[in-house]
């Protein structure tokens, strides 16, 4: 059972990375933004209510990501662990997931942080070319992760289940920092 939280700003490359890391780990990459983006081009009901906020840069009500969450962590392939990126992105999120966890008896193995400053950011975000990735979203996604995500560093520092990574470093070397912090865990 290997339950991992890959958290970090917009840009910081939690997408490849965790591409690379469910493969190591063997467990299901959960990213919260493929699928509001999927269900947005599927014009499904839950695609309809998050179209508006993705285009604004805006995070989706908590309500309506945190319903999504519970039933992709119910799907067969969650059964032995996962890996989330993009979600918790604020402190109601982060203790409506301990709820979650609690009534399906799991609990988070280790939350990777992925840390880049925002200048990176900017220039990464801006060569990435998603529909979303304008520079006016761009800015806003970067000041909503501020104000709203951030505080969760604190937060899983507090119970001593962060994991600091520089993510500003090429990505082989940035793989190879997270290999090396999740090593233990897999022993
Ligand atoms: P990025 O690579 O910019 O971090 P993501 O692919 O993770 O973007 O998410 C894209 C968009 O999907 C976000 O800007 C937001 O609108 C929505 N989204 C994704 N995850 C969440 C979440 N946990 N809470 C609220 N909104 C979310």
């Amino acid at each position: 059972m290997a339950c991992f939280i890959l958290f970090g700003p917009p840009g910081a490359g939690k997408g490849t990375q965790a591409a690379l890391l469910s493969g190591l780990l063997s467990v299901p990459h959960i990213s919260t933004g493929d699928l509001f983006r999927a269900a947005v081009s599927e014009k499904s009901p839950l695609g309809v209510k998050a179209q508006g906020y993705l285009d604004r840069g805006e995070l989706v009500p908590d309500e309506v990501v945190i319903d999504m969450i519970h039933v992709r962590l119910a799907q067969e392939d969650a059964q032995k662990g996962w890996l989330l990126d993009g979600f918790p992105r604020t402190v109601p999120q982060a203790h409506a997931l301990d709820a979650l966890l609690t009534s399906i008896d799991q609990t988070i193995d280790v939350v990777l942080n992925l840390s880049v400053s925002d200048e990176f950011l900017l220039d990464r975000l801006l060569g990435r070319g998603r529909k979303d990735d304008t520079e006016d979203v761009i800015r806003r996604r970067l000041q909503v992760y501020h104000e709203q995500t951030a505080p969760l560093i604190q937060f899983y520092r507090d119970r001593n289940q962060l994991t600091d990574v520089d993510g500003s470093s090429p990505v082989e070397v940035v793989t190879a920092s997270i290999e090396e912090a999740v090593k233990p865990l897999l022993a």
